[in-house]
């Protein structure tokens, strides 16, 4: 191989360029021979790190990544391959993972990923058995056992992060996520795609803050008029074209110079990134060949002693976005924003309530806590904790959370929300990429659960609390037996000796 990604990401003097890979739903013909070409050229290029290959985009079925993705590495391009949650359970993933440890295709990016999409028949299941920070700590400890048993050649897992969020809500629990992947083993970070420069140095900085220390690569993609009006309407979960950055795309279109001008902004945009201190650039949006990315890479040799030139066109200046810092060219002004989330007063209530019942009969340092286990245990023997089930726990949860027994209960990671009815995706280790302004990137009429469980405790400087240690799978075994009991028992995810 040419250029090894592990290799590259591991030096930092190196400049990482990798290049995406859409494949379709074919198995052959033109489509896939222009992919493959793209990546033969890229490989003879020289420039490219890696291409990565997306795992069914959009949740519709596509070719999988990894059978494609070992006959490029095979022709001598090394392969990120992308890993989602979304169709198949913890056993599928596992499953698969071993195959691509097999067949020597060591890097991941590991996903949540899109909500599910259509298939043979309609919409298929959204499993999300896990979410992406579980994923990734089950691919480190896949590492541990690889190494325990002789082997030198492990996964190295990466994981999206989107600067690309409008409240102060979502940024802050996107952030603290990326730290998350980073506890669980993720050692490189691809952003969402956007077009705002402050956002990305927002990332960087808050990186910085955090200790985050791995390299973090910025997308960019190659805008067309179609993607620009998909990505402006939000058709495409977390990622960001403002109003004015879809005219301007428009009217070049319209002038016959609009594949020139998209080419040349990403070129910009990537020297500006190198300039503030990204690791490298992740291109997108390539479908026809490779000339194009030969072109952008070349300019942006041409141009990066230039790289401050160019900032001021991506910064978009967005009153209504939340910065989490100063702004960046005018340090020692906040910029004005205002927060537009507003919740009901009976979230306030909502969560007082449960936070308080959580405190008296669900804490194990509480002063009752003995005697809740002895009433637990007595009920399990006798073979009677049904009865609680049904006749208080079941009525009470229902009410309060649309609880869908689960036995194992995860509401005090979410603000005492339901990860479950109250995520489409089931993540519990903070939001996927996809919600927009606030909003579910599934049910775009609700608050992301995240968002909400935000503002609920921020009123009482506890949202420290709600991004705190990892938090591990839910028990499929408990599914329809009563949670209280489980938690009291020590059966559930939170026994010590679970705890990660
Ligand atoms: S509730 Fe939030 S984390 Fe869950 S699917 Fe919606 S946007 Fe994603």
């Amino acid at each position: 191989m040419k250029r090894n990604f592990n290799d590259d990401i591991s030096t930092p003097e190196k400049f990482v360029v990798t290049l995406e890979l859409v494949p379709g739903r074919e198995i052959a013909g033109q489509k896939l021979d222009k992919i493959k070409k793209i990546a033969r050229d890229a490989c003879d290029d020289g420039r490219i790190t890696a291409v990565s290959i997306t795992d069914n985009p959009g949740g519709n079925p596509a070719l999988s990544p990894d059978g494609l993705g070992y006959e490029m590495k095979a022709q001598g391009m090394d392969v990120i391959v992308h890993f989602t949650c979304r169709d198949t359970n913890r056993v599928g993933m596992e499953s698969r993972a071993l195959q691509l440890a097999h067949m020597g295709m060591k890097n991941i990016l590991a996903l949540t990923g899109d909500y599910s999409g259509k298939g043979f028949g309609g919409r298929g299941t959204p499993v999300f058995d896990f979410d992406s920070v579980i994923l990734t700590s089950m691919l480190s400890d896949l590492n541990m056992r690889l190494i325990k048993t002789g082997h030198s050649e492990i996964f190295r897992v990466g994981c999206a992060v989107s600067p690309f969020k409008f409240t102060e809500g979502e940024t802050r629990v996107q952030y603290r996520k990326l730290e998350r992947k980073v506890e669980a083993g993720s050692s490189f970070a691809i952003t969402q795609l956007g077009y705002d420069i402050d956002k990305y140095q927002e990332l960087l900085l808050y990186a910085d803050e955090a200790d985050v220390d791995i390299p973090i690569l910025a997308s960019l993609y190659l805008l067309g008029k179609g993607a620009a009006k998909m990505m402006n309407a939000g058709r495409v979960p977390g990622v960001h074209v403002s109003n004015t950055l879809l005219t301007k795309v428009l009217a070049e279109f319209e002038d016959g110079s609009g594949k020139r001008q998209a080419m040349e902004r990403i070129a910009r945009l990537g020297v500006v990134l190198k300039g503030i201190g990204y690791r490298g650039i992740h291109l997108g949006g390539i479908h026809d060949s490779f000339d194009s990315v030969a072109w952008v890479l070349d300019r942006m040799e041409e141009i990066e002693h230039n790289w401050q030139e160019y900032r001021e066109e991506f910064q978009e200046n967005d009153e209504h976005c939340y910065y989490m810092y100063k702004k960046p060219a005018e340090m020692g002004t906040v910029r004005p924003y205002k927060e537009k989330i507003k919740l009901k007063v009976g979230d306030n209530c909502h969560y007082l309530f449960l936070r308080t019942a959580h405190d008296w009969f669900f804490d194990k340092n509480a002063a009752l806590a003995p005697v809740y286990k002895k009433i637990s245990s007595s009920l399990d023997k006798s073979k009677t904790s049904w009865a609680l089930k049904v006749f208080l726990e079941d009525p009470f949860k229902k009410l309060m959370l649309s609880c869908q027994s689960c036995g194992d209960c995860g509401i005090q990671h979410v603000g005492f929300l339901c990860p479950e009815s109250g995520c489409p995706k089931h993540t519990r280790n903070g939001p996927c990429g996809g919600s927009s302004h606030g909003y579910c990137e599934v049910n775009e009429d609700k608050l992301c659960v995240w968002v909400r469980a935000f503002y609920r405790m921020k009123r009482y400087g506890e949202t420290d609390e709600l991004t705190g240690e990892f938090v591990p799978p839910r028990l499929w075994e408990l599914k329809g037996t009563s949670s209280w009991v489980n938690f009291h028992l020590d059966r559930d995810h939170q026994a010590d000796d679970r705890a990660a």
